[in-house]
């Protein structure tokens, strides 16, 4: 990794190993990157994620991918898809309770907020994720001959196809989905749900 971004002229930066996920934290003046203690070794999966992480930092410099957009959109779809969860659970409990009924129209404009924040993010998101996967085997290439690694890179860019394929097909198609509809789902349970029950009025 430090041949791929020290090539690419790319200097300021910090190798960090700890954590599950292996990220990288882009920044103008110093960019961290987290390796996880199990992407710490000599496998090819480990030499894939090290030159992915590279290749994050260096997109984002060249502005491959806008990473303050990026992190904006990520805390807005978020705080979003969290928030309309949770107001629709305390919806639910407050109704119970018969003590206060917080506005549908806010949770229901909520909700569809998220249907269509959710796709904008992830797709965003998995560009960037697969145009990392696409450069790194490029950086890689551009420093096989110096080094020697006990790894083909043939194998490498098998490994890199499946994630690629992982990231585009689990994500966009199977988990989109399934995000966008998980807030107005809820929500229109919650209200089908509310009429037909016992509503306390011995308060
Ligand atoms: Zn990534």
């Amino acid at each position: 990794m430090k041949k791929i971004l020290h090539k690419n002229n790319f200097n300021s930066f910090e190798i960090q190993i700890k954590g599950r996920v292996s990220k990288c934290a882009y920044n103008k003046e110093k960019t961290i990157i987290y390796i996880s203690p199990e992407d710490n070794n000599d496998s090819p999966n480990s030499l894939i994620v090290a030159a992915h992480e590279a290749s994050h930092a260096l997109n984002y410099r060249e502005g491959v991918t806008n990473n303050s957009l990026l992190k904006y959109l990520e805390k807005s779809y978020l705080s979003i898809f969290i928030g309309s969860v949770i107001l629709i659970f305390v919806e639910f409990l407050l109704a119970l309770l018969g003590v206060f009924q917080i506005s549908i129209k806010l949770i229901n404009f909520l909700t569809y907020l998220n249907f269509f924040l959710t796709p904008i993010y992830y797709f965003y998101y998995t560009r960037d994720e697969a145009k990392t996967e696409k450069r790194l085997i490029i950086e890689l290439q551009n420093i096989w001959n110096e080094n020697d690694f006990d790894v083909n890179l043939q194998d490498l860019k098998k490994i890199n196809k499946k994630r690629l394929s992982k990231d585009i097909y689990l994500v966009s198609i199977v988990a989109v989905p399934i995000l966008m509809l998980i807030p107005i789902g809820l929500q229109q349970g919650v209200i089908k749900i509310l009429p037909i029950l016992p509503i306390s009025s011995s308060f």
